[in-house]
């Protein structure tokens, strides 16, 4: 996969010949013989970095890096001759990544593009960690759901939008039975593959809106925006009856079946999270009351 070089010049001569340069050391080309062109050929084409003339009939080079620079992801390096009136820092501040002098050296052209390339590569590098970071510090690492933290986050969020949109807000959460004992009996390790199987069905009975958390051990929460309490419990339905279809088979050879406490509730307008979260809690030891394997509701206006 050979990097794109778009060669915009004026000169057909200095085209041409920058043009064979740049194949024979391996990059794919593209020439412009102006400005608007080298704009409409990067609207189709993925070009790495342009490299332009500044003095040019219409549009010049610091006109064209400028538009290159706040529409398209390419890196730009512009070329003057001496005698030209364009300096090295207008030409960075329109956000060149490089500048080079007239009569071009083709070696110098060469080690300048690799090296754009290379702190080109390096960027893009790290601006793919940072969104790993970001995901990361969101997710649970053993289910891929998210984790409590982005919990907070994000419930504070849906509450905003909905004192704002009037929307109904429904919050579920799940506790697995008596999984203490499940632990006891086979070990963490078949523990684990439980919860991320969890994670898994979760995932399927989703929605687009919907959003899934780790919100402890084996307790998960799922928040449900413009969802009724009566359309949430026929997801904490859904999930749970799925869960139960599941026959796990422990490292051991016995099989078991898993079951949750639920607890569903809808938001009241004005009310603060921390009475939301705590309802919805209630309703899953209500769950655990009944004797699990249960979906609880209690509404806003339940008597406390
Ligand atoms: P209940 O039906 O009342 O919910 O009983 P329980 O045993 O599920 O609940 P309890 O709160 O007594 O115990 C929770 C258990 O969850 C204890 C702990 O070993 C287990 N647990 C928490 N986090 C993890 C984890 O990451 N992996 C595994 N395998 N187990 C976990
Ligand atoms: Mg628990
Ligand atoms: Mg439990």
């Amino acid at each position: 996969m050979s990097e794109h070089i778009l060669i915009v010049d004026d000169d057909i001569t200095v085209r041409d010949s920058m043009e064979e340069f740049l194949k024979l050391s391996g990059f794919t080309t593209r020439t412009a013989k102006n400005g608007e062109n080298a704009l409409k050929l990067l609207q189709t084409e993925s070009i790495d970095v342009v490299i332009t003339d500044i003095l040019m009939e219409g549009m010049d080079g610091l006109e064209l890096t400028d538009m290159i620079k706040q529409d398209f992801d390419a890196d730009v390096i512009v070329i003057t001759g001496y005698s030209e009136d364009y300096s090295y820092e207008e030409a960075i501040s329109k956000g060149a990544s490089d500048f080079i002098f007239k009569p071009v050296r083709f070696e110098e052209l060469l080690l300048r593009i690799k090296r754009v390339l290379r702190e080109r590569r390096l960027s893009k590098d790290r601006a793919q960690m940072l969104i790993k970071l970001k995901q990361m510090a969101i997710t649970d690492g053993l289910t891929k759901l998210f984790n409590s933290r982005h919990f907070y986050t994000q419930i504070e969020m849906e509450i905003d939008r909905m004192n704002r949109y009037r929307h109904p807000l429904s919050l579920l959460l799940l506790d697995i039975d008596n999984f203490k004992t499940y632990n006891d009996t086979f070990g963490h390790l078949d523990g684990d593959k439980i919860l991320v199987r969890l994670g898994e069905i979760i995932r399927t009975c989703l929605r687009t809106m919907d959003t899934a958390y780790r919100y402890g051990g084996e307790e998960f929460t799922i928040i449900l925006p413009e969802t009724t309490i009566e359309e949430a419990v026929t997801v904490a339905e859904r999930i749970q009856s799925r869960l139960l279809s599941e026959e796990f088979v422990s490292m051991s050879g016995e099989t078991s079946h898993i079951t949750l406490s639920v607890g569903v509730t809808e938001y009241s307008p004005k009310e603060d999270t921390a009475s939301f979260i705590a309802r919805a809690d209630k309703a899953m030891y209500l769950s655990k009351d009944r004797g699990k394997n249960t979906v609880s509701v209690l509404h806003p206006k339940s008597p406390a």
